[in-house]
């Protein structure tokens, strides 16, 4: 079997997605996600103008050759770009190889290691009744743990706290530039364990609670807000500081029992390395799209097994169903799997992308058609062109850029 095309799609059901369709001479197609928000065009060109060349006529089958072939052939190695495009052959690639099997792609991954893949999906609320109100309606979706980010007195928009229309839909800004969004790190700590607090009180001491810091701390506030969230019980704080210092997470292991989840802008293992072996984090967050694929994603999750350390895959809305499709696959497959993060697609994105997957009572499946079970319709996806848009910015009281 060899690939005769390989083709890049762009297209924006609400918001913009890069698919890789590769076709064989046997006519089966695989499919791989190359979505790489707000710098989606980046990897269109990288794969179109570099790699698509290179993949005609080879054998699909080769999965791990391939993979190397890109990434140490490129000798430019490493960076979201680079393997958000590895990620979408890499996918493509065992798209192909389940179908030629007849086999849904988690088989092939050593079949189910569970029945269903349990989730967490986002509550937000502007202040915090509003935030109670949504924990209320993830927890009538089913969810069986949910991530709590609350507005802060004082700040006008909030990371993690999404605009809504009159129906209570998420309002999504899709613009040629980003928002700025306004931080104060002070009234951020203060606020925190009193969100806390409010919802522990009003849902009990049982269900799972999320927070994300998305970056913003410096390793001795970290500190300071895994040990006041203590009380509380989270399940876990995400991303406390920005991680690629790794170092820095060793301050904040040794001040707090609070779970540590990190890696969802993280692209390769050695991005990993001092956190994993040193065992300063409890879950490890890369997609598949973001991780170079399937395949490199199997062997972080395996050397995380050795220290205990489980999966949280990235499963924001600008994953498309192709990128959630060879998640749920990987989930369902690995023994150390933790929980996957969920929000769902909008009915056009899912029309765009027919999955296989299925969201029941706040738990995942792959579903068993062969591959990863992701059918795209092109005709539909070319109705909807790309259109700019951009992650918000955030800056300080005094202007000052911080972390978004
Ligand atoms: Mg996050």
């Amino acid at each position: 079997m060899k690939i005769v095309d390989a083709k890049v799609v762009v297209t924006s059901p609400g918001r913009n997605f890069v698919t890789l369709k590769l076709t064989t001479d046997e006519g089966l197609t695989g499919l791989g996600d190359a979505t790489l928000n707000g710098r989606e065009l980046a990897v269109v060109s990288y794969l179109t103008d570099h790699v698509a060349p290179l993949l005609i006529g080879l054998d699909p089958h080769r999965v791990e050759d391939t993979w190397q072939s890109l990434y140490r052939g490129a000798y430019w190695r490493r960076g979201p770009v680079t393997m958000a495009a590895i990620a979408a052959v890499d996918v493509a690639l065992w798209d192909i190889k389940a179908k030629a099997a007849g086999l849904p792609l988690y088989q092939l991954l050593g079949g189910a290691s569970r029945e269903r893949i349990g989730t967490y999906g986002h509550a937000n609320g502007r202040d915090v009744p509003e935030l109670l109100d949504s924990v209320r309606a993830r927890l009538a979706e089913g969810y069986p743990a949910v991530r709590i980010q609350s507005g802060i007195p004082g700040l006008k928009a909030v990371y993690g706290v999404t605009d809504t229309d009159d129906t209570g839909a998420a309002v999504l800004h899709q613009q040629a530039r980003p928002l700025v969004e306004d931080w104060d790190t002070a009234a951020y700590l203060r606020h925190v364990p009193a969100v806390f607090e409010a919802v522990r009180a009003e849902f009990g001491a049982e269900l799972p609670l999320l927070h994300d810091a998305h970056h913003r701390l410096t390793p001795i506030q970290a500190a300071r807000l895994g040990k006041d969230l203590e009380p509380y019980r989270p399940f876990w704080l995400e991303d406390c500081t920005p991680a690629e210092n790794q170092e820095a997470l060793r301050l904040v292991r040794r001040s707090t029992t609070t779970p540590l989840a990190v890696g969802e802008v993280f692209n390769t293992v050695y991005d990993y390395q001092a956190l994993i072996t040193e065992q300063l984090i409890d879950y490890v967050r890369s997609a598949v799209t973001h991780f170079g694929g399937v395949t490199p994603l199997r062997k972080l999750f395996d050397f995380a097994a050795q220290y205990q350390i489980r999966s949280a895959i990235h499963g924001p809305e600008d994953i498309s169903p192709v990128g959630m499709a060879a998640a749920v696959h990987l989930d369902l497959a690995v023994h150390n799997f933790g929980i996957q993060e969920y929000s769902g697609h909008s009915p056009l994105t899912d029309a765009v992308f027919r999955h296989a997957y299925t969201f029941t009572d706040g738990h995942l499946h792959p579903g068993e058609e062969p591959g990863i079970g992701v059918e795209l319709d092109e005709e539909l996806a070319a109705a909807h062109p790309y259109a700019a848009a951009y992650l918000p910015v955030n800056r300080l009281h005094d202007g000052t850029v911080h972390d978004w």
